[in-house]
Parts: structure tokens; sequence; C-alpha cells
């Protein structure tokens, strides 16, 4: 939202559940979707005599977030508990770090608008980028569920959830408008993913945020008061919540009034809003360290094992895409979106070289790179799949864009070809021969037809050889229309000039 006189200011808190099987501090199943009540544990529970062991990998997957994010690592840091009532906390307090989180001071960097840059691709951008810094990442457990719309006359618990890992990822207040918060969102999405350490599944919760925002006047140095609005699910709700209390705090200064920080919720159906509990009302948390648990310690080895097995991250991987392929940074950055696309598109161009053996490598790549980007995107995005579920493995999609390449098939055979291949689990050889798609290329066959024609049209032939060559398209059209099968245009062509010059 761009106002004359203010200026919005935004920070993010992002929990993400971890990929984990077991829970942060006990054995039990992680896992979602599981019947209500059925991984459920005497230590999560927070039963007397128990005691809390953590899993190894919450710190391993929290180190991948701070170190893709520039974080610095702190070598020891502290689990505290962080005290509060609620039904779905059965505990009664919540394992959290609070004054030595294990990851602070990172950054990340998000494409703000973009700019033509004018080197002939269409839809070639460059992008300007903001860095927004993280104030820390910390690990924390989650709380259980409450169900609230089951069942009319109650409030359903459901702790399957309670002890599941999260990390909390905090930004700075550096975004200035809904749209760069989701832009932010979506960044710190992308990362997890490709980290493989959260499936960043928001309508089912694994990712979900609470936006902090306060207007200024603009050129106002100090920020204003914050209002913090809780658990959004969605990049949507995330963007309509945050211009809704950006209005409405702009209304409040405007009518002579003071924001007052507090705690709201968004509520999507009213589209508005509302006042969950007012700083006064504020919890004190009393955290204290959680004496049940040792300092998690990270130590060189740990932390140079982890940066060692670090995939190719997003920004690398579209450096690469320009250098190795020669890829328009459009192509890039659409195809790196991903990992698993950009996983997909690698593996069909890796086949593709295999049976181009040399050539244009670029020209191939950026082949395989259209079909990837409208066809296969296209279908993943109708039918709602993932790209592991996509069902023409890269070799098969390689030979497709061999066969176009080598004009073997038209460009409409191409995707005629694509269609079935969807459907059809034989060679795409096979499918194009059965469907008549291979185009006739050999003179053998083609010129006699092309004699026919020649000789049904005399005074056409006598035009074009008076000068009037653009008389060509209606020779190739009646060479198409007689031939019964799909001749290759390009050598069509070729065989009318030929036979065109031999009569002048
Ligand atoms: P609190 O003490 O209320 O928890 P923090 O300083 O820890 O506040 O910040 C929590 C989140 O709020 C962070 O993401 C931070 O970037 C953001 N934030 C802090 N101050 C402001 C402000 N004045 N306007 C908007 N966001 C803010
Ligand atoms: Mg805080």
């Amino acid at each position: 939202m761009i106002h004359e006189y203010y200026e919005p200011v935004i920070g993010l808190e992002v929990h993400c559940q971890l990929l984990t099987a077991s829970k942060a501090f006990s054995p039990e199943s992680a896992a979602f979707g599981a019947g209500a009540n059925t991984h459920v544990d005497p230590i999560s529970l927070g039963h007397p005599g128990t005691l809390p062991v953590l899993n190894e990998h919450v710190v391993e997957y929290t180190l991948r977030m701070g170190l893709a994010t520039h974080c610095k690592i702190a070598p020891r840091s502290v689990f505290a508990r962080k005290h509060y009532f609620y039904p779905d906390l059965p505990k009664g307090y919540q394992i959290s770090q609070y004054d030595t989180p294990i990851c602070y001071d990172g950054f990340v960097e998000i494409a703000l608008e973009e700019e033509e840059s004018g080197n002939g691709w269409p839809g070639d951008v460059t992008a300007r980028t903001r860095r927004v810094g993280l104030t820390r990442i910390h690990m924390e457990e989650d709380a259980g569920r409450s169900l609230h719309d089951q069942d009319p006359t109650a409030t359903l618990l459901d702790f399957n959830r309670c002890g599941v890992p999260l990390i909390e990822i905090v930004s700075e207040p550096d975004l200035r408008a809904p749209r760069e918060a989701t832009l932010f969102l979506q960044k710190i999405r992308q990362i997890v993913r490709y980290l493989g350490i959260c499936d960043g599944n928001m309508e089912e919760g694994s990712l979900r945020c609470d936006a902090n925002v306060s207007v200024r006047r603009r050129g106002q140095a100090a920020y204003g008061t914050k209002a913090e609005i809780k658990n959004l699910n969605s990049f949507r709700h995330v963007e309509r919540a945050l211009e809704y209390e950006i209005a409405r705090q702009i209304r409040v200064l405007e009518g002579g009034g003071e924001i007052v920080q507090a705690t709201r919720l968004w509520d999507a159906d009213r589209n508005e809003t509302r006042p969950m509990r007012s700083k006064e009302e504020a919890h004190d948390y009393r955290y204290f360290p959680d004496p049940d648990l040792v300092p998690v310690v990270v130590t060189e080895e740990l932390l140079e094992a982890v940066r060692e097995a670090l995939p190719e991250l997003p920004e690398a991987r579209r450096a690469r895409y320009a250098d190795e392929y020669g890829l328009p940074a459009y192509d890039a950055r659409l195809l790196t979106e991903e990992r698993g696309v950009a996983d997909y598109f690698e593996e069909v161009v890796a086949a593709l070289y295999k049976l181009t053996k040399g050539g244009d490598t670029h020209a191939q790549a950026k082949a395989v790179s259209n079909v990837v980007m409208t066809d296969v995107l296209r279908v993943l995005n109708e039918r709602s799949l993932a790209i592991k579920a996509f069902p023409i493995e890269p070799a098969r999609l390689a030979r497709l864009v061999h066969l176009r390449l080598d004009d073997a098939i038209s460009s409409t055979g191409a995707q005629e070809l694509f269609e079935a291949m969807l459907e059809d689990e034989s060679s795409p050889d096979e499918i194009a021969k059965a469907r008549n798609l291979l185009q006739v290329s050999d003179a053998g066959a083609l010129a006699p037809i092309v004699e026919t024609v020649l000789e049904k049209h005399p005074k056409q032939v006598k035009t074009y050889l008076s000068g009037k060559e653009g008389l060509i398209g209606f020779f190739i059209g009646q060479v198409m229309q007689t031939f019964d099968g799909s001749p290759d245009p390009k050598r069509v062509r070729e065989l009318l000039k030929e036979k065109l010059n031999e009569r002048r």
C-alpha cells in the first residue's frame, strides 16, 4: 500500500515445522495427518518423572537454515521454558529459546519489482533486490491443536502436534509494504523447501507467520507503535491483513488518535483485524532456562559437516543456469523456483546432451527450458501435481525435444506428442509413429509430389520465376495438402526452391 504521507514498517515472525521423523524431545512420531491423539507420549505431555532429550536432527536442520541465511551461529545456546496457560499446552510451558538463540544476525534477499534488461530476450528482466535482516532463528516445540468447529458444544483437543519441532525465524523491521512481506515469506518457504527441512505447506500449518506492523510519517526516523497480527496461514491472508491494518492505523492517526500496542487477529471472513489482547494484558511468560536440558553445543566439526552437505541454493543455481546453459534470467529464475523442477530440468538436459552428442548446447538447453516452463509447469499446475509425480520421465522428454530439434516432428506434432506421452508410457518414437507425427523429409518420397504440384500450376511457376518469390508459400501449401502424411515444411521449401530453380 502506497500512501503519500505514511510509510508502513513490517517485521515477520515465521514458524516452520521441521520434517523430522520424531518429535523434538521424544521418540514419538511427528508425522502430520494421523488420527487425533494417536501420536502422544508422556514426554510431550509433560508427565512427572519424564525427561526430554533433544533430537539431534532438530539442531542439524536449524543449522542448515542458519547457514543458508548467512546467520552467525552460537557455539552454545540454551533452551528456556516459556510459560502460559492454554488447553492445548498440557505441560503449562513450551520449550523454546529465549536470550540465546542458536542462530542470529542473518539476512535473505528478496527480488522487488522487475525491470526490462533490454538484452533481447522476451520477458527477460533484472530484479532489484532488497536485503531483509534476520534477527534470530531459534528452536522450539509446537503446542497441540484446539478444534473449535467439529462439535458445536465443545472444543476438542488434539495433542499430536505437542512437541513437534519448529524453528522460529524473526525478521528485522525491514519490510516496507504488504507485497514485500509476501515476497519475504515466499523466499523463506523456498529456502526451507530447498533445504528439505520443512514442506512449507501453509494449509496444513507447517509454515505460518505473525506479522508486526506500524506506520510512520514519511521522513520520520523513529518507528511507530506496532500491532502484531497472529497466525496468518496463507500468503493472501498476510497481504490482506497487513493492508487492512495499515489503513486502520493511518485512519486512527489521522483522526488524532494513538496506536496502542496490541495483538490482533485476522478474521478472513469479515476481512478485518480484531484486537485480541493489549500490551497491558500481555503475557508474562516467566522464561527461565530449562533445567532438564543441557546447553546445545555446536562444534566446528558439526558446523562444517552441515555446511558441506548444504544443497546448491536458488541464487547460485540461477547464476549457473545463465553461465552453463546460456539461459535468459527469466528462464533461470522460473526453473530454479522449486528444487524438484530444477533437478528435473537438469536431468532432461543431460539426457538430451547424450542424444545430440554436441552441437549448440545452449540452444538445446533453451529448447528444454521452453518445454519445462510452458508445458510441464502448466500440467503440474492444472493437475495440482508435484514434480515427483509428473508422468514423463526426463529421458523420454529429452527424446521428444530431440525429435523436434531434428525436425523429425513439427511444433504442432511435438505438442500432440507431449499430450499423448502424459497418458501413454510407450517410447516417444512409437507414439509419434502410431499417430503419424513423424515428418517425411527424405527427397525420394517428397520429390514426385513437388514435381506434380509444379506441373499442375504452370501460371504460378511463371509468376514465381518472374520475381514473385512470395509464391513459395502457395507451393508449400499445395505440397503439404497433397502429401499423405506430415512432410517436413523446411525440407519441402528446400526441394521446391531446387526444382523451381531448375526451371529458370
Ligand atoms: P516484541 O518485544 O513485541 O516481541 P520485538 O522487538 O521482539 O517485539 O520484535 C518482534 C517483531 O516485530 C520482529 O519481527 C520485528 O522486526 C518487528 N517489529 C519490531 N518493532 C516494530 C515496529 N515498530 N514496527 C513494525 N514491526 C516491528
Ligand atoms: Mg519478541
